[in-house]
């Protein structure tokens, strides 16, 4: 039997505790191993002392909100959880944990972006996704949440790698290209205007290799883990396989680093796409009419991911909703939404990251000893 979720059955309290627990060993980890989990474009900005105080709190009222639901609930799981979690930080030295380790530039897992973004997407996402529900009846804990967790933290960890493969290849391979003069004529121009360009440029390349993903069947296999979430949300988003995320963002980062944009409107469309990532998946049931045809919104991006046949092959673009417009893959209709989500026609991939991430390889083998495309 489940037990009640409602407010006062000790599960809000069990969450949040675990939750902060979560981030309060994250926190106390970083503190030990600068050099390993912490971005070094970070480390800088960071106000020591007010992350310790705050970090105090954080473990105070993780383990307050433990022993809560503890009392409040029959299964003491959640609550053991974040106590269990306080209890490792506060061994490893707690709020008054020594930063330790020399910091140098190498390798290093984002284990403070991991936790940054984490606060920050689930501080804004979780109180809108309760609000504004466009399936109200869908729990925050929904199926599979912890396979599209686990894919945000791998992400956010992998930071530096995914970045270095979205920078390398262009550098590598398309240097030729590049012209100066071009170059300084595009970063001289004004930020709204570069702001633009870097999404449409970026959009049309991502729109035809998305679209590429979708026809051709090896890269369908890899692509259609993101589309096999069957709820979404603002995490759904997260599920991608390595290789979509590799090719997708390389290929769409060639007309950036071709044209040679300044640093604060790059700075701003990246914000801006990982912000608009997580939006476009939410489950929200705004239909920003003001929007149409212009910017991608949820229920623009909720079609692409619909199983009804008429959700199938449309809406490509992932900021620019006009991208599909003209090139005639555009579907909105007003007032309605899909009626479920996922893959059509009895596909299915295999639950979990670790899984996911093999299963594409498996079935591209397949279908090749198959003599399929
Ligand atoms: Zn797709
Ligand atoms: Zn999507």
């Amino acid at each position: 039997m489940t037990e009640p979720t409602r407010f006062g059955s000790g599960w809000t309290s069990g969450v949040l505790s675990t939750l902060l627990g979560v981030i309060g060993l994250g926190a106390v980890l970083c503190f030990h191993f600068p050099d390993l989990l912490t971005m070094p474009e970070l480390r800088g900005l960071y106000p020591v002392p007010y992350i310790r105080a705050l970090l105090h709190l954080v473990l105070v009222g993780a383990f307050l909100l433990g022993v809560l639901s503890v009392v409040l609930r029959r299964s003491k799981r959640l609550g053991a959880s974040g106590i269990s979690l306080v209890l490792v930080a506060a061994l490893l030295g707690g709020s008054r944990v020594p930063l330790d380790g020399e910091l140098r530039d190498g390798p290093f897992l984002g284990l403070d972006w991991f936790l940054l973004n984490l606060i920050a997407y689930s501080a804004v996402f979780i109180p809108l996704e309760r609000l504004f529900a466009r399936l109200p009846d869908q729990p925050i804990f929904r199926r599979a949440w912890r396979t599209d967790l686990s894919y945000f933290f791998v992400s956010t960890l992998l930071v530096q790698v995914t970045t270095l493969l979205t920078l390398k290849p262009a550098m590598v391979f398309f240097s030729w290209a590049s012209h100066p003069g071009v170059q300084a004529w595009v970063a001289a121009q004004p930020f709204v205007l570069q702001f633009a360009a870097l999404l449409f440029v970026a959009d049309l390349t991502q729109y035809w290799v998305h679209r590429a993903f979708h026809r051709v069947p090896w890269l369908w296999r890899f692509h259609r883990i993101h589309h096999s979430a069957d709820a979404m949300d603002w995490l759904a988003g997260s599920r991608l396989h390595l290789v979509d995320v590799a090719v997708t963002r390389g290929l769409s980062y060639v007309p950036i680093y071709v044209l040679g944009f300044a640093e604060a409107p790059l700075f701003a469309y990246v914000a801006f796409v990982s912000i608009q990532a997580t939006f476009i998946h939410a489950n929200l049931r705004f239909e920003f009419t003001k929007l149409r045809g212009i910017l991608a919104t949820p229920q623009f991006h909720h079609w692409h991911h619909a199983a009804d046949a008429e959700g199938v092959d449309v809406n490509f673009a992932v900021h620019l909703q006009l991208l599909d417009w003209l090139f005639g893959t555009f579907h909105l209709p007003k007032g309605r939404w899909p009626k479920a989500y996922g893959l059509a026609s009895g596909e299915r991939v295999p639950p979990g990251y670790l899984p996911q991430l093999v299963e594409p390889f498996r079935a591209v083998r397949e279908a090749r000893a198959a003599g399929e495309p």
